[in-house]
């Protein structure tokens, strides 16, 4: 009998982990928005300073958290608490649309007004948000790609500039894919549960530059889509069928659209993007590409690397939330990096799932065959040698890590028992 994805083999493994999203995505328990939904705010949202609003973020996040426990131990059902307005999900709103006045989403704290658009910053964004693609990605973990795949949302665009970079047409080419409203993410997200994926996997690129159109969808989310958005959404996405193909399987949570919101990113986010995902998010999903700042310079021309990574995986860490954390095992990279970084895990986050990543290929500016090839990556320019991931296994093995289910899940009759 083929498994579903609560009989999948991994969750024997692993399920210890990621306890919260494996209930969100089964509809066993509500995603963290909606309980968000249910927090009220006591601002009038459009009169208050930013300074009011982040006060008010503070107190409402240590609300929700409460409340959000309470759900957890069995002794709060969502449908105890009326939705309100505005709520917790309306203030988020509120603060990341003021953000775009003087962006600092992500760790550049550019400054710039965004919605002036006279001046860019690294990403180059203004206030569009560009999607490429979505589907069920059958390519993830397996805890995220399960029987029916993770919905994927692929938004244009990003804030580092790695030579490597394995989805270059994405990430450097914001003009890529079709311009979105939130609503139409929305609508992007609603068609993916309906299909049956197990979560919704906002990614890029990077998520995190597109975060205003990311938290106005996730405050949208629940409404069917109108025949206009259809239409719009359908245009990046010919080949998927609409409506759903199978009735909704899953999704609901006491007569509410359910689905564990997935951020899977570089984790170059500031603290205050850290502040308003906390209580959207319900599993992370992060890179932690470099052990030290002099390679990320090198390979991604970005400062600050290692002390804003590792800070927020603490964070992450520390809150007690799901979270997988990837590393990609690069030539010439493991001494430098991928040494440093497992160190880091063991020492910082120690019950941490990782995923020791060895699909490395040269792409982009490390791709000889690539009209983009620097020869300055030439050390870049080849995949990594047994050897090389052989090394890297035996250290985080040493380390004591829990790398081997995700990191050798497709080799499943291989792992130890
Ligand atoms: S998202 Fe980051 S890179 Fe883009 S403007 Fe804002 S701070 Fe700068």
């Amino acid at each position: 009998m083929r498994p579903t994805f609560s009989t999948l083999w991994i969750w024997d493994r692993v399920g210890d982990r990621l306890p919260w999203y494996l209930a969100v995505a089964e509809d066993r328990m509500p995603s963290k928005y909606l309980v968000a939904r249910r927090i009220p705010c006591d601002l009038d949202l459009p009169g208050a300073t930013e300074d009011d609003l982040w006060r008010e973020h503070d107190r409402t996040t240590a609300r929700f958290l409460d409340v959000w426990q309470a759900v957890r131990r069995h002794e709060l059902r969502t449908s105890d608490l009326p939705q309100v307005e505005p709520s917790l999900l309306d203030l988020s709103t509120e603060i990341v649309t003021r953000m775009l006045g003087h962006c600092a989403f992500c760790r550049w704290n550019c400054r710039v007004d965004r919605r002036a658009g006279t001046k860019r910053g690294t990403c180059q964004l203004g206030t569009d948000s560009r999607v490429s693609s979505y589907f069920a990605h059958h390519g993830e973990e397996l805890v995220f790609r399960g029987t029916h795949g993770s919905g994927t949302v692929f938004f244009t665009s990003c804030n580092l500039r790695c030579a490597f970079c394995q989805n270059s047409d994405i990430s450097h080419d914001k003009e890529n894919g079709i311009r979105v409203s939130p609503r139409e993410v929305s609508a992007m997200a609603w068609q993916l549960r309906q299909e049956g994926c197990h979560n919704i996997n906002w990614v890029g690129g990077e998520p995190t530059v597109h975060l205003h159109t990311i938290v106005e969808a996730i405050r949208r989310l629940g409404t069917p889509p109108n025949p206009e958005d259809h239409a719009h959404v359908q245009s990046v996405n010919p080949e998927a069928a609409w409506p759903s193909r199978r009735p909704a399987a899953s999704g609901v949570y006491e007569g509410e659209f359910n689905a564990p919101m997935l951020w899977n990113s570089n984790f170059f986010m500031s603290s205050e993007t850290m502040r308003i995902l906390h209580p959207l998010v319900d599993v992370w999903l992060s890179d932690f590409k470099f052990g030290n700042d002099r390679c990320a310079v090198f390979l991604s021309r970005t400062p600050w690397y290692f002390e804003t990574v590792a800070r927020n995986h603490k964070l992450v860490y520390d809150w007690g939330e799901d979270l997988v954390i990837r590393h990609l095992i690069m030539p010439h990279h493991v001494e430098c990096c991928t040494k440093p970084v497992l160190d880091w895990i063991a020492e910082n986050t120690p019950q941490a799932l990782v995923n020791v990543m060895d699909q490395y290929r040269p792409e982009y500016a490390c791709d000889r065959f690539s009209p983009a090839y620097d020869d300055r990556y030439r050390t870049l320019s080849r995949r990594p040698s047994a050897e090389e991931v052989l090394a890297a296994y035996a250290y985080a093995r040493n380390l004591g890590l829990r790398f081997v289910e995700l990191s050798m899940e497709k080799n499943v009759t291989g792992l130890p028992a």
